[in-house]
C-alpha cells in the first residue's frame, strides 16, 4: 500500500521545504523526504555556519582595529572549538524548529532516500509514496578532484566539521566558496594559501570586484598562487600534507587542504530514468521557466537545475511553483534576471546585473560606466585599512542601470535596496534624484559623476 499526497518534495532544504510549506498553506497534503538533516545545505553546511564564521572573522578584525579608536585591547586567545560548539548549537536550534514547524503545518517528514519507481511514485526504504506533484530539490554536494591523494583534503562540508583551527591551510578553487573560506581562515589567524588554476578568482564577476578583492586579500596576508594545477597530494608521517603541482613545484607543510572546486547535483540516487525525467551529462535537471521538467507533474527547483545556486532563489522558485499549482496563478514563476548576490569576503561584495564586460558585449558603445574607489571613514582609523570600490553600469541615452557592483565594508547590506531599484528599471537619474544618506559609503552610489 502506498500513501498519497498532493505534493511531495525530494529534499528538505531551501527549495523542498518552501514548496511543501506553501502548498500546505493552501490546504494541500504534503510531505518532504530528507536523507540528512532538515534545512539542507544552507542551514547545516552552507550560508548559516559560513555567516557565523564570517561574523567571528569580523570580530577578529575589529579587535585589530580597536587601537586606532583608542582602545588598548589585549587578546588572550581565540577558542575555535568554543565557536564551533556555539555555532552548532545555533544550527541545532534551527533544525529542531523546522521539525516542530513541519508537525504544526501538517507536512509529513519522511526520513530516508527517495528514488523514483514511476513518474508519480517514490520508494523510500521499501515504502511507497505517491503524489500528483513531485518537486525534485535534492541540492548538490562538493566535488573532490580525481587526483591521487585527494582524500587527504576536505571540502566545505569538512571545513564545518573542523573541531580545531588548522594552522596552515591550502584552499584550492576560485569560486565564491573558496574566497569566503580563505578569508575567514585568514582573519581568524590561520596561514592561508589559495591555489588558482588560472590567473584570478571569481572570473564570472565584474573585474573591479575581483581585482580589488585580490589586492585586499593579499594585503591581509593571503598567499595567492596563480596557475597552479594539483597533480597529487601526499600525506607525510608527521601528518602534514605535501601538494605536488603539475609544474613540478612542491608545496609543503600544510595541515589542511580544502577542495572548493565546485558542486555537483545529488541526482545519482534518484533513478530519474524510472520516471522518464531527462537530465544533463553533469546530472543537473533541465527545467523550463515554470520549473517544469519534461515529465508532467514533476518539477525541479534549487541547485539541481544548475543556475543561480542561492538559497533565496530556491525558496522563491518553489513558493511561486506552489502558488501556480494550487492558487490559480497560471503565470506565477521566478524571473531569473537581475538576481542580487553577496559574497561574505573581506571586504564583502554585493553585485547585481551585467558586469562591465558583459554589458559592452551586448550593448557596445551605448554603455557608460560610473565608478569610484575610496577608503571608508571607519578605516581611516584602522591599522589595516580596506578599500571600497563601486561601479554602476548604465546603458543608452536614458542611462538605465543594468549593473551595480560594490566591494567594501557594508556592501552586503547595501545591495538589497539598490537591487529593488534596478529590478524596477531605475536609471542613473533616478539614483541621483535620491538624496544621499550622510555620512555613509552607500551615499557614493547616488552621487557618482
Ligand atoms: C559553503 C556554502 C556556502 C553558501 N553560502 C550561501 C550564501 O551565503 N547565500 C546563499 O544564498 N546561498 C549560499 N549557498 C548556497 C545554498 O546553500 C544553496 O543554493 C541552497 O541550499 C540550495 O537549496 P536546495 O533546496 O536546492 O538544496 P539543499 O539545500 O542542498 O537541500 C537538498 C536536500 O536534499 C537532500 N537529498 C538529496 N538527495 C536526496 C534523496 N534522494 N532523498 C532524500 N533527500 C535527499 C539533501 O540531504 C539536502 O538536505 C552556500 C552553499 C555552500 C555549500
Amino acid at each position: 500500500m502506498s500513501k498519497h499526497f498532493d505534493l511531495i518534495s525530494i529534499g528538505a532544504g531551501s527549495g523542498g521545504l518552501s514548496a511543501a510549506e506553501r502548498a500546505a498553506e493552501y490546504g494541500k497534503t504534503t510531505a518532504v523526504i530528507e536523507n540528512n538533516k532538515l534545512g539542507g545545505t544552507c542551514v547545516n553546511v552552507g550560508c548559516v555556519p559560513k555567516k557565523v564564521m564570517w561574523f567571528a572573522a569580523g570580530v577578529a578584525e575589529t579587535l585589530q582595529d580597536a587601537s586606532g579608536y583608542g582602545f588598548d585591547v589585549s587578546l588572550n586567545q581565540f577558542d575555535w572549538g568554543k565557536l564551533v560548539e556555539a555555532r552548532e548549537g545555533y544550527i541545532n536550534g534551527i533544525t529542531d524548529w523546522y521539525g516542530n514547524y513541519l508537525k504544526d503545518s501538517n507536512i509529513e517528514h519522511i526520513q530516508g532516500t527517495a528514488r523514483f519507481t514511476d513518474p508519480h511514485t517514490l520508494d523510500v526504504d521499501g515504502e511507497r509514496y505517491t503524489a500528483d506533484h513531485i518537486v525534485i530539490s535534492p541540492g548538490g554536494y562538493p566535488v573532490v578532484p580525481d587526483v591521487p591523494g585527494a582524500e587527504h583534503g576536505i571540502t566545505s562540508d569538512g571545513f564545518f566539521a573542523l573541531k580545531e583551527q588548522p594552522k596552515r591551510v591550502a584552499v584550492v578553487g576560485a569560486g565564491y566558496i573558496a574566497v569566503e573560506l580563505a578569508g575567514v581562515l585568514n582573519s581568524l589567524g590561520s596561514e592561508v594559501s589559495m591555489l588558482l588554476r588560472r590567473d584570478h578568482f571569481l572570473s564570472d564577476f565584474d573585474a573591479m570586484l575581483r581585482e580589488t578583492l585580490m589586492e585586499e586579500m593579499m594585503n591581509a596576508g593571503v598567499n595567492i598562487m596563480s596557475r597552479v594545477n594539483v597533480e597529487r597530494v601526499e600525506k607525510q608521517n608527521d601528518g602534514t600534507l605535501t601538494i605536488h603541482c603539475q609544474s613540478g613545484v612542491t608545496l609543503e607543510d600544510y595541515d589542511c587542504l580544502i577542495w572548493a572546486i565546485g558542486r555537483a547535483p545529488n541526482t545519482a540516487d534518484l533513478d530519474l530514468d524510472a520516471a522518464g525525467v531527462q537530465y544533463n551529462n553533469d546530472g543537473t535537471i533541465p527545467a523550463d521557466a515554470y520549473q517544469q521538467t519534461n515529465v508532467e507533474g514533476v518539477y525541479a527547483v534549487g541547485d539541481v537545475i544548475g543556475k543561480a545556486q542561492l538559497t533565496p532563489v530556491a525558496i522563491a522558485a518553489s513558493r511561486r511553483l506552489s502558488d501556480r499549482l494550487f492558487n490559480n496563478m497560471p503565470e506565477r514563476r521566478l524571473d531569473y534576471e537581475n538576481i542580487p548576490t553577496v559574497m561574505f569576503t573581506h571586504p564583502p561584495i554585493g553585485t547585481i546585473g551585467l558586469t562591465e564586460d558583459e554589458a559592452r558585449e551586448v550593448h557596445g558603445d551605448a554603455v557608460k560606466i560610473y565608478q569610484t574607489g575610496f577608503t571608508a571613514m571607519y578605516h581611516a582609523f584602522s591599522p589595516h585599512p580596506q578599500r571600497t570600490a563601486m561601479k554602476l553600469v548604465c546603458v543608452g541615452a536614458e542611462e538605465k542601470v543594468v549593473g551595480c557592483h560594490i566591494i567594501g565594508m557594508g556592501a552586503d547590506e547595501m545591495l538589497q535596496g539598490f537591487g529593488v531599484a534596478i529590478k524596477m528599471g531605475a536609471t542613473k537619474k533616478d539614483f541621483d534624484n535620491c538624496v544621499a544618506l550622510h555620512p555613509t559609503s552607500s551615499e557614493e552610489l547616488v552621487t557618482l559623476r
